[in-house]
């Protein structure tokens, strides 16, 4: 570790001292440069704070790609725990936070369905309230992400009709015993080589006791919502270490691979592709920790969280049709390990949600135009 004391203002080439004899150093270069996110929270820690931060969530996400790490189940469980710290009793805080941070247990998130994917507040599943209070859960949802292999899901239905006037209305947000009576799953076939499967599930009259509800019963946007913009963020972070991890095996094989005596990494219409994707990479890295930053200081994040989420699966894009240009032939030989990323990749570009919808969202909120969906 660097100790030596200098002043921010001066620069020196790396490993130089730099000493300033007409200025007082303010701090040493330690003290003064900017902190990793892993960094912050190790601190944090060591002042005694224990809070749940996206920060840190997002960073052991993005570490996770770099290794080429694609864990389909990491981003439901991390962000259904948001909601729940914020809006669950103490004793299902006591019972389940614990557990999903240690592994021993598992969070899985059910929105989508065969009719309402984009749009939400199409959903037809319905949570029916009775007279003793509980509720009756009835209808199908599909993609749903390690279903089977988790303890506990937060599922989104319908306790009202659907009102154009209010559409927004209506929806609650349910924790959930992905084992209950009344519940089957059926296996996806995904192109994809996720550890996690996915799963169609139907709900026939499951039954749901009354403190099952997250938030308020009817009022469950904002409640989601605590857990759909930490899923863009973490899919921002599995985005970008995925990216990086592509492009790092990409320059490994241009540097040796050498068809015509040189090695094609020399060449500039390969050295490009790849450096533009991974600017597009670190400025995505800049926009995710400033939206983490914005969310764990209690801010409003949608607008940063979907422009990271934006450029990330781009940058992705770019990484992986790079790294195809960089393998040539190779790039379809599945002991590459290169056709997971780039249909991981494209996926990026559509899920948990897709990027016309995002544009949209940035030109309503960023440039005031109007809304378009
Ligand atoms: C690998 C994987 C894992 C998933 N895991 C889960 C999970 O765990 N839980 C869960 O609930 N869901 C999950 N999903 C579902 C995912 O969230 C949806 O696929 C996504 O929200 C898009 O919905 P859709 O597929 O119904 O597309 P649609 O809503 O049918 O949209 C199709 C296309 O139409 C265009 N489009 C739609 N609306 C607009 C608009 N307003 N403006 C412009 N263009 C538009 C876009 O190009 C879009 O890609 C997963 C999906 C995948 C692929």
């Amino acid at each position: 570790m660097c100790t030596r004391t200098m002043n921010i203002t001066d620069r020196a080439a790396p490993g130089e001292p730099v000493y300033t004899s007409d200025r007082p150093a303010i701090g040493t270069y330690e003290e003064a440069r900017p902190r990793r996110p892993h960094e912050q929270a190790v601190r944090r820690r060591g002042r005694g704070e224990r809070r749940l931060s996206v920060t840190d969530l997002a960073y052991a996400t993005d570490l996770l790609g770099q290794e080429g790490l694609v864990l389909g189940n990491v981003v439901p469980n991390f962000m259904c725990r948001i909601p729940l710290a914020k809006h669950g009793t103490e004793e299902q805080k006591k019972s389940i936070l614990p557990a999903t941070a240690s592994g021993e247990a598992a969070f899985s998130f059910a929105i989508t369905e065969p009719d309402a994917g984009t749009n939400t507040f199409k959903i037809r599943t319905t949570a029916i309230k009775q007279d003793d209070g509980t509720y009756l859960l009835n209808g199908t949802k599909h993609f749903i992400t390690g279903f089977t292999h988790s303890t506990h899901c937060l599922v989104i239905a319908r306790t009202q009709p659907y009102d154009e006037a209010d559409r927004t209305k209506g929806l609650t947000v349910f924790l959930l015993d992905p084992h209950a009576d009344g519940i089957s799953a059926t296996q996806m076939d995904i192109g994809i080589y996720l550890p996690e499967k996915n799963w169609v599930v139907s709900f026939d009259n499951v039954r749901l006791s009354a403190n099952s509800v997250l938030g308020e019963d009817g009022s469950g946007l904002g409640v989601m919502f605590d857990c759909l913009n930490p899923e863009r963020m973490l899919v921002t972070a599995a985005n970008i270490g995925q990216a990086d991890y592509v492009l790092k095996k990409a320059a490994d094989y241009a540097r040796v691979r050498a068809p015509f005596d040189t090695p094609i990494g020399a060449y500039q219409s390969v050295q490009h592709p790849l450096a533009i994707a991974k600017v597009n990479v670190e400025a995505a890295r800049a926009l995710l920790y400033k939206a983490t930053a914005i969310f764990d200081e209690g801010n409003e994040v949608g607008l940063d969280a979907n422009m990271a989420k934006y450029l990330s699966s781009t940058a992705y894009a770019q990484a992986t049709n790079a790294a195809a240009m960089v393998f040539g032939g190779g790039f379809a030989d599945m002991e590459q390990d290169l056709i997971p990323f780039y249909l991981q990749a494209k996926l990026s570009e559509v899920a948990p949600v897709n990027n016309n919808i995002v544009l949209s969202h940035i030109a309503q909120n960023a440039l005031k135009l109007p809304k378009s969906y």
